[in-house]
């Protein structure tokens, strides 16, 4: 049967997609683009905010219609939201067929398989540890260069504001050797860099440890991972500060495949906020981790999620953030307004920033961060960076793109007998905040 599937949220997610679309191809079924095209519907969700799982209960809602016109159609939810509301989804929209958990993916092939047989629904959302090694498959596409690995699944850091550890699990970290055999597989298969994922990617390998350590297993995994031929970068995301250490930082700086960008997640730059996030560190502790990396690589550039409007937010909490803020300068920044989550900690307490506080913070952090990176990329100007080709730029066809290790895009004229996937030199000649050029 044909199926499609729509992922929402964030990178795990698209890994999940991903990785569950090559067990259903590898049993048989086919994978399409175009929904009005697939016998099987399938809709990863994300319960990160509020407005993601009404996005996606929304979009379930008008396929109301669809399967009037089509009844032998299959419906099915995936990942977070089915975790967090399993059965409900079918209560409130009975036209779904299928709900499965986020440690369910291995299992849609079963789970599909029952549905088209039994014509029953069925509600999946059992804790598997199955999954952690059943779910390495990829869809590798021509020309595709980049591919992600999830190397952990789950978070055991209960932040106040986040709902993840309640529908992701516990931390549970694969195996070396597994993640290895699957690092080889796609640069064999012409992949040159990897992003490896995990809610908490930098406790790696620390389980049942409880707390941080000066050990990394994260750092051993990148240095391993480093000695693959072929293999010319790597990233991650997402750390926590708290266990960012010292091994992690000389591993950052002595391979120099691991490239030279870090989303390291603020949150705030207030100490006392960061304490009712139950975040475990401090602005000071999070800038001496950015301020070793920028000493020790030349040319580092970071990325953040930050919060504004978190109950009890004052002026001069905000006014924090800002400062930590400066002092890393950021070139990118997802800033989220504050909005409880239903089940977390920080729903217990009162939303009590107002809604226009929350939007004018968020557009000053907004504005700061422009300002930040139009002038790092203003200061690139006549500079040499080596970019890693990616392809035809998507707004102008006559155009290729490449990216820096700093996570920079560089539009450029290619020239004859660049390829995708070559690592090239470009002087860059021009700059917008969002974009370089280069020759
Ligand atoms: S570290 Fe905190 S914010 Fe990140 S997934 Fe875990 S609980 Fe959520």
């Amino acid at each position: 049967m044909k199926f499609y599937i729509k992922t929402y949220g964030c990178q795990m997610n698209e890994r999940d997609s991903e990785a569950a679309a090559s067990a259903l191809a590898a049993s048989g079924h086919e994978m399409v683009q175009d929904e009005n095209n697939a016998d099987i519907l399938m809709f990863n969700t994300c319960s990160v905010r509020d407005q993601a799982e009404r996005k996606a209960l929304g979009k379930l809602g008008i396929l109301i219609k669809l399967k009037k016109q089509k009844p032998d159609i299959i419906i099915g939810v995936l990942g977070c939201m089915a975790q967090r509301m399993k059965e409900q989804i079918i209560e409130k929209i009975p036209h779904v067929d299928f709900v499965a958990g986020t440690d369910q993916f291995h299992k849609l092939p079963e789970i599909v398989e029952s549905t088209i047989l039994k014509r029953k629904h069925i509600v999946a959302v059992d804790a598997d540890s199955e999954i952690i090694e059943n779910l390495s498959g990829h869809l590798n596409s021509k020309n595709q260069i980049s591919a992600f690995i999830s190397v952990m699944r789950g978070c055991n850091r209960f932040c106040s504001y986040c709902i993840v550890p309640y529908v992701r699990g516990r931390e549970r970290s694969r195996d070396k050797k597994e993640i290895l055999e699957e690092a080889n597989m796609l640069v064999n298969a012409g992949i040159k860099e990897i992003v490896l994922l995990g809610q908490n990617i930098a406790a790696y390998g620390l389980e049942g440890r409880g707390q941080p350590t000066e050990e990394s297993p994260f750092a051993e995994l990148l240095q391993t991972l480093s000695g693959l031929d072929g293999l010319l970068r790597i990233r991650f995301t997402s750390p926590h500060p708290q266990y960012f250490n010292q091994k992690l930082i000389d591993a950052m700086a002595s391979l120099p495949k691991v490239c030279k960008n870090l989303h390291l997640p603020m949150q705030s730059g207030s100490d006392r906020i960061l304490e009712l996030m139950n975040r475990h560190y401090t602005a000071k502790k999070y800038l001496s981790i950015v301020d070793s990396l920028k000493e020790k690589i030349p040319g580092m550039t970071f990325s953040s999620d930050i919060i504004v409007g978190f109950p009890t937010e004052t002026e001069s909490d905000f006014n924090e953030t800002r400062r930590v803020m400066r002092e890393v300068g950021y070139d990118n920044a997802y800033i989220f307004k504050y909005s409880p989550r239903s089940g977390t900690k920080a729903a217990e307490m009162k939303d009590d920033v107002p809604q226009a506080v929350k939007d004018e913070r968020n557009q000053i952090l907004l504005a700061a961060l422009d300002e930040t990176t139009g002038r790092h990329n203003k200061a690139l100007v006549g500079s040499t960076i080596e970019v890693l080709v990616e392809g035809v730029s998507k707004r102008n066809s006559e155009r290729w793109c490449g990216r820096s290790s700093s996570n920079k895009v560089v539009v450029f004229e290619p020239l004859p007998g660049i390829k995708i996937g070559d690592l090239i030199n470009l002087e860059i000649t021009r700059a917008t905040a969002m974009t370089l050029f280069g020759k």
